[in-house]
């Protein structure tokens, strides 16, 4: 697809019009939600969902409910000319970016919430669970707007990709979650739109953080099962960087909550601020 044939929308009636008369012909939707600054974690996301549906909504609204530190917000980089370059090249054939007052117009009064350890721990426990029910509106919102047959997601942001399939299945809502895998760069480091804030040094540092997830990893395909021998190795790699993780958790694959012991799927996660810029990781092992 050429940024040409890409057809960019700013409000929902605009979406929904364009979107009706693609199902008109037949079409089936797929949606990927971002906050823009696309890199090659959010292509691989595009391909994807154009693989899955034969027309691919981008969303790119960087949404202020999910963010509790507003310097994050005004810091969070925006490029929608460039975001729609990427994304039509990448497949999609619609863009969606609206304004925020498009999303959340005056007296806007609703929030929909996936409550319960889920959204408390982890993310949920350092930046507030607010995050979460952020999240969980604006993507029933743009689930409503775009009425899509599948969704995809990326799995880096593991708690979020579990929020969002709970919030499906508790509200039988009629899409398909896909899960992404991670796509890194070459030394490890996971592709994150904040990736661009980070200094050299600072980036050397956040190399810690997919190196200690692969060295847990190397413990469980060593054998390790319980937590300490599995997190320690990942611990030491921190260390050396001189990096103290936010969390650095061995948790249960299903709905994330923490495990002693692996006995089956199992899920490591990690958060840390470095330089100011805050990162998470992920990987599966079992
Ligand atoms: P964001 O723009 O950061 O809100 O992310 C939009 C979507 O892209 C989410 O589903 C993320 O999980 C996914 N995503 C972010 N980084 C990556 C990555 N490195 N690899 C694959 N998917 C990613």
């Amino acid at each position: 697809m050429s940024a040409a044939q890409l057809t960019v929308c700013r409000t929902v009636a605009e979406l929904r019009a364009v979107l009706g008369e693609r199902r008109e012909q037949g079409e089936t939707i797929a949606l990927v939600p971002t906050m823009g600054a696309l890199h090659a974690g959010h292509v691989s996301l595009i391909e994807r969902a154009a693989e899955e549906a034969d027309c691919v909504v981008v969303s790119v609204f960087v949404n202020p409910r999910q963010f509790g530190d507003s310097a994050d917000l005004a810091a969070y980089p925006r490029e929608h000319d460039r975001d729609a370059e990427i994304a039509a090249e990448a497949g999609a054939g619609v863009v969606f970016c609206p304004e925020p007052a498009e999303i959340y117009p005056a007296r806007f009064s609703t929030e929909v919430r996936v409550t319960g350890p889920l959204t408390e721990t982890l993310e949920g426990a350092h930046r507030g669970p607010e995050h979460f029910h952020g999240v969980t509106t604006v993507v029933t919102k743009l689930l409503a707007i775009a009425a899509p047959d599948v969704a995809v997601f990326g799995s880096k942001d593991a708690q979020q990709l579990r929020v969002i399939e709970r919030l499906v299945r508790d509200l039988h809502l009629p899409v398909r979650i896909v899960r992404a895998p991670t796509v890194r760069e070459p030394d490890g480091l996971a592709l994150s739109s904040r990736n661009v804030r980070l200094s050299r040094g600072a980036r050397q540092q956040a190399l810690s953080l997919s190196a200690a997830l692969f060295a847990a990893r190397d413990a469980v395909v060593a054998g390790a099962r319980d937590r300490e021998t599995i997190l320690s190795p990942a611990l030491a790699v921190l260390d050396r960087h001189d990096v103290a993780p936010e969390y650095l958790e061995l948790c249960d694959s299903e709905d994330l909550s923490s495990l002693e012991t692996v006995t089956g799927d199992a899920t490591i996660v990690i958060a840390a601020t470095i330089g100011g810029v805050r990162l998470i990781d992920t990987i599966d092992v079992s």
